[in-house]
């Protein structure tokens, strides 16, 4: 049994477009800038695999970043494919919960440097 805080009922955007929507099995709802998703992407590209390090700079993402496509990952993630062409980022549901809820834990700050 999945658990419902990272089961999506509906994925969708909300109801002017400018927002990716996730409605929970738990009850939730969660909304995305699609820009913050591009910068969050978690694929070896954007992040540094041993470091954890992010290499994606901010700057770098485009304004009017938007999700051409979203596909679904077997039932656990989805992957997008963005108007910037980018699209290796597989973000799976436990992590798009936990970048909305800023779950404690998750955000380890850096070392020095
Ligand atoms: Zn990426």
């Amino acid at each position: 049994m999945a658990d419902p805080r990272w089961t999506p009922l509906e994925v969708a955007p909300n109801a002017d477009a400018s927002r990716l929507r996730i409605r929970w099995a738990d009850g939730a709802v969660s909304e995305y800038p699609p820009r913050h998703l591009r910068i969050a992407c978690p694929c070896a590209g954007c992040v540094d695999e041993l470091t954890g390090r992010r290499i994606l700079r901010e700057e770098h993402v485009p304004r009017d970043i938007h999700p051409l496509a979203i596909h679904y990952v077997g039932r656990y993630a989805l992957r997008f494919d963005w108007s910037d062409g980018h699209g290796t980022g597989i973000f799976p549901f436990e992590y798009l919960r936990k970048l909305d809820a800023g779950a404690p834990g998750e955000g380890s700050s850096p070392p020095g440097g």
